[in-house]
């Protein structure tokens, strides 16, 4: 890990985080609305788009008007209830199975299968995709600035690879929209144009292994003509003043569409994940969403509103609890320390992040398992 470098005075953002520049204020540019215009360009964007979706006939061209990316967590779940039954669209639910993500969600999913009037489509491919994680984290030390979100690479690169699934199935049926699920922060790295996407993706990748990971299929998609291409629909960033997660479950429970489950999409990568950004980007994986809690708290005292799915606690002193993090994950990656005083640590943490006693026991286990996750998967730790 990297010695502690200067950290923004409001968000404590760290002065090595990708894409973040601090001021001689001590100040960092997402506290100062540096990117303002670039995220209000993209909400035109988005809001563009979802108007001429909604607006849209049905598509000539076959019998889906839109490919909906299905998780079966309440945001999706929420939005495919109204896509089918109040804008009246023929939609084809797509749901990839990520094979890193704990299977809480397949009740749900039946659930929808059961009610909602769609065509159900389920995908996977754990070769390709375990094979792009390993290229990841084995990558060398990436060089400094860094942009906005590399921090967060293997779980952006893992969306990366589904969205593209999706984008191939769409335009191989000839589907003209697919809807994704997104929280108003992965806008900033989600491009809604797809052929933006796939461009992305050779470049993070390279052409050779970027080909071979979808069997020679996303060339089609780079050469193709731009009305024969998909377009990208977030229904969320369009409708982000209407977001209220506890309203959205009460609904869903009243259709008898959902049941809670309180580590709704647990990644089974989450310990790898924090040992990525530690080691490469000095940071924890949560510090973005963390760091903007903080802001907004600084901005409005009354601020209560949750982030999509995370919560802080108000009091939370950020810069102790990431360095703490980051001593723990760095010696379980390296085997060393000791087993039961890491699981202390841990434990205290998750609960200081509000989580409950059992939570916080559970997720301290999957840290401590680390380097087993990570030999399974041919990737190299410590
Ligand atoms: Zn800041």
């Amino acid at each position: 890990m990297q010695p502690t470098a200067a950290r923004c005075r409001i968000c404590s953002l760290g002065e090595g985080h990708p894409g973040v520049v601090l001021d001689d204020d001590q100040v960092c540019n997402l506290c100062n609305l540096n990117v303002a215009g670039e995220l209000l360009d993209n909400y035109r964007y988005t809001n563009q788009v979802f108007t001429e979706f909604q607006q849209a006939p049905p598509n000539p061209a076959g019998d889906h008007d839109c490919l909906f990316m299905y998780s079966g967590g309440k945001d999706s779940t929420y939005m495919l209830d109204k896509f089918v039954n109040e804008y009246g669209k023929r939609t084809l639910a797509y749901t990839f199975d990520v094979p890193f993500e704990s299977s809480h969600a397949a009740r749900n999913i039946q659930l929808a299968r059961e009610k909602l009037p769609a065509t159900f489509v389920f995908d996977s491919d754990d070769d390709n995709i375990k094979k792009m994680m390993r290229d990841v984290f084995n990558r060398p030390r990436p060089g400094k600035p860094g942009a906005y979100l590399d921090e967060k690479l293997p779980c952006v690169s893992c969306r990366t690879f589904f969205v593209i699934r999706a984008i191939l199935y769409a335009f191989r049926e000839r589907i003209p929209y697919i809807v994704l699920c997104a929280d108003p922060q992965q806008i900033l790295t989600m491009e809604s144009n797809v052929r933006e996407v796939v461009r992305g993706f050779y470049r993070t990748f390279g052409p050779e292994l970027a080909s071979e990971l979808f069997d020679g299929a996303i060339e089609d998609v780079l050469f193709a003509e731009d009305d024969e291409l998909p377009k990208i629909v977030f229904p969320f960033i369009a409708l982000r003043h209407e977001y209220d997660p506890e309203r959205m479950v009460r609904e869903l429970k009243e259709k008898g569409l959902y049941e809670s489950s309180p580590m709704e999409t647990h990644c089974t990568l989450f310990p790898l994940l924090n040992y990525y950004s530690f080691k490469n980007w000095g940071c924890m994986f949560y510090k973005l969403n963390a760091s903007s809690y903080v802001r907004a708290v600084h901005r409005n005292e009354n601020y209560d509103r949750s982030t999509f799915s995370i919560r802080f606690p108000r009091s939370l002193d950020l810069p102790d609890v990431e360095d703490r993090l980051g001593r723990v994950v760095m010696e379980i990656a390296a085997g060393t320390g000791d087993r039961e005083e890491h699981r202390a640590a841990l434990v205290d943490l998750f609960m200081r992040m509000d989580a409950t006693e059992d939570a916080a026991g559970f997720v301290a286990e999957s840290f401590l398992d680390m380097r087993k996750v990570a030999a399974d998967l041919g990737i190299k730790v410590g």
